[in-house]
């Protein structure tokens, strides 16, 4: 094989992330229909609450999940002895075998998408529809990295070996798609594989652990650790019998951890500085939409999420695109999961520090178009806000903040908006609307992302489809896309001859 031909398809049939689109959900299609109702209805609401009540989160919550706890050095020198050792005869045992045990923990998966959606939803707010549609994601990686491990064993004359031992430290804002696709590329490539996970939704992973036991993977290859972030996760990350880490988190946590360990072999995605453009030749209402929803979907609580909207010549000043922005933000319903009408939930913990502040406070120049404010004393629940009179430089321009806030900047061409879309030290995803060909051409070519749209919203890259993966500071380590077909090929070492003859 070469490397292209790691590329691979599977079936349309398998995956669930593309039908999402189209709000078909095979599983949770009550879920789903419930939150696309009339929100006024109350009976609607009753439903939605019932069955958060009756779900499985509430056992979840009472039960002790299998982790494996550990006190001390001695513990986690065993801890990684172990896993490695069960890492390579999970190698040994191939691909075919490895591939078959996926699919199956796909179907796990699926089985369990009820639980992973209630839990989503009690741990970290996220809505029903957006958990659902995270679960679909989970189960594409499932199918798609069990397909692709298959082509892995010998590429362009070389032979593969993979790392034995990978640990994966998840985030909280995909508490389930982002650790399963990470646990499960380890497992594909045949890794032992030890997940920490992320301290707000440590039970949103251990569903997803759960149910990749349930489909075959085995217990001593998959590893759950529960610990603390101070001495012992220090001492796990930088150990040199880890011979990958994949981490999503902040640019910081992965300078940290390479100063834990400088030749750490890390693969990283990172923070994210993120905008859409607008030409005057764009559908400006679609625009306003695709903006509105790329900022706000799970509360800008996304690497991925627009925090900036650049609006070129007179979109800035265009009155029918800003009606359609306002309204476009007025009307989202902003609510706990619990009431299926929520189309936009809390953020994961009382905002601090520089979300609070842009939340709360404009720089010289700039003005709310929509004042956010706090919704109830929890201090989680805000109406989403946005700011005019971004100055190019200033602290909005290039600060990511992670909430519900978006703010705009008037260029005044097409050149001046990728320049500031350019000038941040991120590099996740891009977008541009606009209906003239060869503005959109100049974009591409200029544009220094990972992740280019065009004419529509910028967040939600498909497994297989649109790979995820970003440049400069989005990205450390290795430079590949998740649910893309390069990705498996970093997780491990590249012989040039078989080590074996
Ligand atoms: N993959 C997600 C998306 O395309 C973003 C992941 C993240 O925020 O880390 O929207």
């Amino acid at each position: 094989a070469s490397l292209e031909e790691l590329d691979v398809q599977v079936p349309a049939r398998h995956r669930v992330q593309d039908r999402h689109r189209e709000h078909v959900s095979e599983v949770s299609r009550g879920f789903t229909n419930v939150a696309d109702t009339d929100p006024s209805l109350p009976a609607n609401r009753e439903w939605g609450r019932q069955m958060l009540h009756r779900s499985t989160y509430t056992q979840l919550g009472t039960r002790t999940i299998e982790t494996s706890t550990v006190h001390g050095p001695a513990s986690l020198e065993t801890l990684v002895r172990q896993t490695r050792r069960a890492g390579q005869a999970w190698a040994e045992r191939g691909a075919e075998v490895r591939s078959w045990i996926l699919h199956q923990a796909a179907g796990a998966l699926a089985a369990r998408r009820g639980d992973l959606v209630a839990v989503m939803a009690a741990e970290t707010g996220k809505t029903i529809a957006e958990a659902d549609t995270e679960v679909s994601e989970a189960i594409d990686f499932a199918h798609y990295y069990a397909e692709s491990a298959r082509r892995l064993e010998v590429v362009d004359g070389a032979r593969f070996r993979p790392a034995a031992l990978t640990v994966v430290t998840p985030p909280w804002n995909f508490p389930v798609a982002i650790p399963a696709g990470s646990m499960l590329s380890a497992l594909a490539v045949g890794s032992g594989v030890i997940v920490k996970p992320a301290p707000q939704s440590p039970r949103c992973a251990a569903v997803v652990v759960e149910a990749l036991w349930q489909g075959g993977v085995p217990r001593d290859v998959l590893r759950y650790v529960a610990m603390d972030e101070g001495d012992l996760s220090r001492s796990l990350i930088a150990h040199q019998d880890v011979d990958r880490v994949i981490l999503t988190g902040a640019w910081e946590t992965a300078a940290l951890f390479r100063s834990w360990r400088s030749d750490l072999p890390l693969l990283a995605e990172t923070s994210g500085k993120n905008a859409l453009v607008v030409t005057p030749s764009a559908d400006l209402d679609l625009a306003a939409a695709h903006l509105v929803q790329s900022a706000f979907g799970h509360a800008g609580q996304k690497c991925s999420a627009a925090s900036l909207g650049i609006l070129v010549g007179s979109v800035a000043t265009s009155e029918r695109f800003r009606r359609q922005l306002v309204d476009a933000v007025e009307s989202l319903v902003v609510g706990w999961p619990e009431d299926p009408c929520s189309i936009m939930g809390p953020v994961v913990e009382e905002p601090r520090g520089k979300l609070r502040g842009a939340l709360t406070e404009l720089a010289e120049g700039e003005e709310w178009l929509v004042e956010p404010r706090p919704l109830d004393d929890s201090g989680r629940l805000w109406s989403p806000g946005v700011r005019t009179g971004v100055a190019p430089g200033s602290e909005f321009h290039t600060t990511e903040y992670f909430g519900p806030v978006l703010g705009l900047m008037a260029a005044e061409d097409l050149d001046q908006a990728i320049t500031w879309q350019n000038a941040t030290d991120f590099g996740l995803t891009a977008g541009i609307h606009s209906l003239d060909p060869d503005e959109v051409s100049t974009w591409i070519d200029r544009v220094e992302a990972g992740n280019l749209y065009v004419n529509r919203g910028i967040t939600g890259a498909i497994v297989q489809r649109q790979p995820f993966g970003g440049w400069k500071r989005s990205s450390v380590g290795a430079t590949c896309k998740a649910g893309g077909p390069n990705y498996l090929a970093h997780l491990g070492h590249w012989h040039a001859k078989d080590p074996r003859t």
